[in-house]
């Protein structure tokens, strides 16, 4: 690595948004998809590290959130303030909007309703102790953790990382951070 690597030169550690309320950029260095939502409209989306969405603006209040902060420790992201990250970012948007695009004129081509966003799967409630089941939706599930309604409130409280399962469908997983 050289020195005037974007690593070394600009990447931050979570001590520095003490003195720092600039945009911020993050890098997903993993192999797995990034979901952080606060339940506040903080969300943040990050595609696996290669991956042509693996770099995204970061939200301030995500950047400070403690679950966020755990991941950004742990050295799964790289947070930086860099404008050659924006420049980056350009060009990753451009990608995304062609590739929206493409997708768009691939449904139009080909309507065909998908099984995973009807299906409904019963889940345990992730609070402890609490046995109640819940009902969601694929896109439901993608998005918000599996909470009764009681426990609802919790939402925050939990990280989500999505890996690729072996017959290639998306496998969600909800960690605590509490
Ligand atoms: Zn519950």
């Amino acid at each position: 690595m050289t020195a005037g690597s974007v690593e070394e030169r600009e990447s931050l550690r979570p001590l520095d948004l003490l003195k720092y309320d600039g945009p911020l950029y993050v890098k997903n260095l993993g192999g797995t998809k990034i979901v952080h939502d606060d339940n506040k409209g903080n969300q943040l989306i990050l595609g696996p590290n290669g991956s042509d969405s693996d770099l995204a603006m970061l939200p301030l209040d995500v950047a400070r959130n403690p679950g966020f902060q755990k991941i950004w420790r742990a050295g799964q992201v790289l947070v930086s303030k860099d404008e050659e990250m924006e420049e980056a970012l350009r060009i990753v948007e451009k990608n995304i909007i062609q590739q929206e695009k493409t997708r768009a004129e691939g449904i139009q081509a080909q309507v065909q309703p998908s099984a995973n966003t009807k299906s409904v799967t019963p889940t345990d409630c992730l609070a402890g102790g609490c046995t109640q089941k819940v009902y969601q939706n694929a896109q439901q599930a993608a998005n918000t953790p599996p909470l009764c309604p009681v426990h609802q409130g919790r939402a925050s409280e939990y990280i989500m990382t999505v890996t690729q399962a072996e017959d290639g469908t998306d496998k969600t997983v909800w960690t605590s951070i509490g």
